[in-house]
């Protein structure tokens, strides 16, 4: 670092200030310029310089050099340049306690959650169903149960660890020396190490396992809704309980109705003189049929109502409605008759006019009541 400084200016102590009192004033000005706690432009230079300073001044040696010539031998400031602030951070967080590492082990974990998707009829999704399907898990091993070990052999406790699945780092930083606690990278924090696999699963006491379930899926499901098996997922580690199944589902489309959330949309289509004249019609419905009476003067668009036909609600009571789309076809051919028929019609009829009702009214204002 390039700056000439007084180190005793610096950290605002006398020259003949006690380790105590520069012990005292470096932990004030550290936190105070702390480029965690202060954004302020030159606070970073500044707490490098108190760190510079610090280094020295609570170092017998380096103190004693400082006080002689004015300056310390480069030597002695080895790596202090090499300092990132991730560095510095750590030693700052050990120096104040704000936090420690902390080895976590044999916590238990709860095994990882699966998805699955189920690709279902419309009807299955609108009646419900129950759906079997496949799925692989990751299971104890059926041999060892889990452990790892050979049956008939026990795991042996970790040497480098001597079985308390942690190990302790040793930090000598400026400051002291810092204990760090971290998972024992020889037997990964279980505290034993398995000399003799299993050898079903070669000693991670796991295994894949194909299973068969069945999803009930309630009615009135759509593609947004998700289906959750509790505990179907992963075996956990260290007791911990197994993951849930989330199942997504893809409904098939329908040859004749269009899903409108709770509500099934048909398009019916019907000639002129049915319009005109009105007409009943056989309509087929999710489950079954029935007769629509089409009343004299029915537009092209008017939506008719036939209630409760449509999709349940999901978890809940009642059902939506099937809409039925009026559209009145317009003949593309004709014979000579059907021609000559129309033509008297054009003698006769008046010029159209646009409805007073609000039978034109599109299908989504109707579509769209819930
Ligand atoms: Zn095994
Ligand atoms: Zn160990």
């Amino acid at each position: 670092m390039t700056n000439n400084r007084d180190y005793y200016e610096i950290m605002g102590v006398p020259r003949n200030a006690s380790d105590e009192q520069i012990k005292k004033a470096f932990r004030k000005l550290a936190f105070q310029y702390h480029p965690d706690h202060n954004k302020d432009a030159g606070a970073e230079d500044r707490f490098k310089e108190i760190n510079e300073a610090y280094e020295v001044l609570s170092d017998t040696r380096k103190r004693a050099s400082y006080d002689r010539y004015g300056r310390v031998a480069t030597s002695d400031l080895f790596g202090f340049e090499d300092f990132s602030f991730g560095g510095l951070g750590d030693i700052f967080d050990a120096f104040f306690g704000a936090t420690t590492t902390k080895a976590k082990r044999r916590a238990p974990q709860k095994g990882a959650d699966l998805r699955a998707n189920l690709t279902l009829s419309f009807e299955e999704a609108v009646f419900g169903a129950d759906k079997q399907f496949e799925t692989w898990r990751v299971e104890n091993c059926s041999l060892c149960h889990g452990i790892g070990s050979q049956p008939g052999t026990n795991p042996q406790k970790c040497s480098n660890c001597n079985g308390s699945g942690e190990v302790r780092r040793i930090q000598q930083s400026l400051f002291g020396r810092f204990i760090h606690t971290t998972t024992c990278p020889h037997c990964h924090g279980e505290g034993t190490v398995i000399t003799q696999p299993c050898r079903q699963c070669k000693g991670n006491g796991k295994e894949k396992v194909k299973r068969s379930l069945t999803a009930t899926i309630p009615p009135g499901i759509d593609e947004n809704h998700q289906i959750r098996l509790s505990g179907e997922g992963d075996a956990g580690r260290y007791g911990g309980s197994p993951g849930d199944i989330y199942i997504t589902v893809s409904i098939k489309p329908h040859k004749s109705f269009v899903r409108k959330g709770i509500d099934i949309l048909y398009e019916l289509p019907i000639n002129f003189a049915q319009a005109a004249l009105g007409d009943d019609i056989e309509v087929p419905l999710l489950d079954g049929k029935t007769i629509l009476k089409i009343p004299p003067g029915t537009q092209n668009g008017k939506v008719f109502h036939i209630k409760g036909k449509g999709v349940p609600r999901l978890n809940s009571r009642g059902r939506g409605d099937q809409l039925v789309l009026i559209r009145v076809i317009t003949p593309q051919s004709m014979d000579s008759n059907q021609r000559r028929l129309f033509e008297e019609l054009a003698k006769i009829l008046p010029t159209a006019k646009m409805p007073k009702d609000e039978g034109h009214k599109v299908i989504e204002d109707t579509a769209s009541k819930d």
